[in-house]
């Protein structure tokens, strides 16, 4: 374990809510439906470079972030951001306006239907106080393909129609195109009613592993599917972002003529394109190996980071066996990749890590004291040895 505890602050940074970094202030935007137009798109990319530090980045739940804001910018960038219709008009609606939604809708499809009317009434639903990180997930295609995304409450597909589940719960209640965003509401106050958020803090996993989903959710689910990694989709090219960030200049060279959609796993759909050329930041090959790395900021821009990590995760992921992707985290907290990895390096001092195998940021390590410059010279210190 690293000796530096990393504090968990239990709610995310948006736009009316940003959370100050090393670099400046994280400003969140939680574009509706995860859709930019191409002229709101380009705008995002301007005042990136205006007010920010130039780069844009794609977080684990599909919103666009920028970094490096200063506190005498943010009421100007605000304004401008409301003018593009991206930010809600308080702090509050923004937090509970959590909907992830699948980036493979069409135009006045149920998906997209159900998307905008969740997002309606949770804005509408003044009542509602949900913990910082509580969100919704709308995955209503033939096949779920947000299983992997932290979401509290899902509406998805099984063979006789749509359903709503509970999260982590292996059944769900079976709801319409009319009932279902009424009954996500109520799954909501039912979370809340039953002890969901002591404190404030909470998620429905933890709720439904104590306790179970309520029993009206007899339902059985759909089997996920394989989501597409990069490449032609029937709704436009998906295409990645270098370690889910991307430099202005490209995105909105992406954004001419298109809209580009958010998705949660460091890619974005651009509508209705194909055969888009190379720009700086931008992965188009499903097999290079960037993707098999998960990054989280580092030094300087995050005040908790013990090490830089960008650049050395740029420098060994050509080394990382396509089977056991990497995860490098610039302290024990592991933004980056919650989760177990087959190869973790977490900092734990100015150039040190700890490599672990087969586990998360914060467990023992299988060894200790590895320097970048070790790493860089040799590689396989990833793989060899115990
Ligand atoms: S994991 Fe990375 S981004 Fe998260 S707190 Fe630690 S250094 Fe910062």
């Amino acid at each position: 374990m690293s000796e530096v505890a990393p504090k968990v602050y239990g709610w995310c940074p948006g736009a009316l809510r940003p959370m100050m970094s090393g670099d400046g202030l994280v400003v969140r935007i939680r574009a509706p439906l995860g859709r930019l137009t191409s002229d709101q798109a380009q705008a995002v990319a301007d005042l990136s470079q205006r007010y920010g530090n130039g780069l844009l980045d794609l977080s684990a739940r599909a919103n666009l972030q920028m970094r490096g804001v200063s506190e005498k910018d943010h009421p100007i960038l605000i304004a401008a951001l409301q003018d593009l219709g991206l930010v809600d008009t308080d702090a509050a609606t923004e937090a509970r306006r959590n909907v992830l939604i699948t980036p493979f809708w069409n135009q006045g499809d149920e998906t997209h239907k159900l998307g905008q009317q969740l997002s309606n009434a949770l804005t509408a639903a003044t009542d509602l106080s949900l913990p910082g990180k509580f969100g919704f997930a709308i995955d209503t295609g033939p096949s779920p393909v947000l299983r992997d995304t932290a979401a509290d409450i899902r509406i998805e597909r099984n063979s006789d129609g749509l359903v709503l589940i509970a999260d982590r719960a292996e059944t769900g209640l079976p709801v319409t195109a009319a009932t279902a965003v009424k009954e996500a509401l109520s799954l909501a106050h039912w979370f809340l009613a039953h002890g969901g958020a002591p404190d404030g803090r909470g998620r429905m996993k933890t709720l439904i592993a104590r306790r179970g989903p309520p029993s009206a959710h007899v339902a059985n689910l759909g089997s996920p599917a394989e989501r597409p990694i990069l490449g032609q989709t029937a709704t436009g090219q998906l295409v990645g972002l270098e370690f889910g960030q991307i430099p202005a200049t490209s995105y909105a060279q992406l954004a001419t003529h298109r809209a580009l959609r958010l998705t949660p796993w460091r890619a974005l759909l651009v509508e209705g394109a194909s055969n888009l050329a190379p720009l700086p930041g931008l992965i188009l090959d499903a097999t290079d190996p960037r993707l098999r790395v998960s990054v989280c900021t580092g030094a300087p821009g995050c005040t908790q980071a013990l090490s830089p990590t960008r650049q050395l995760a740029r420098d060994l992921a050509p080394h990382v066996p396509a089977k056991s992707p990497l995860h490098l985290s610039g302290c024990a907290k592991g933004c980056a990749h919650p989760a177990a990895a087959p190869l973790t390096l977490t900092a734990t001092g100015a150039d040190t890590f700890n490599l672990i195998r087969n586990g998360k940021a914060s467990d023992p390590p299988a060894k200790t004291h590895l320097s970048a410059a070790d790493l860089r010279a040799s590689p396989d210190l990833l793989t060899k040895g115990s």
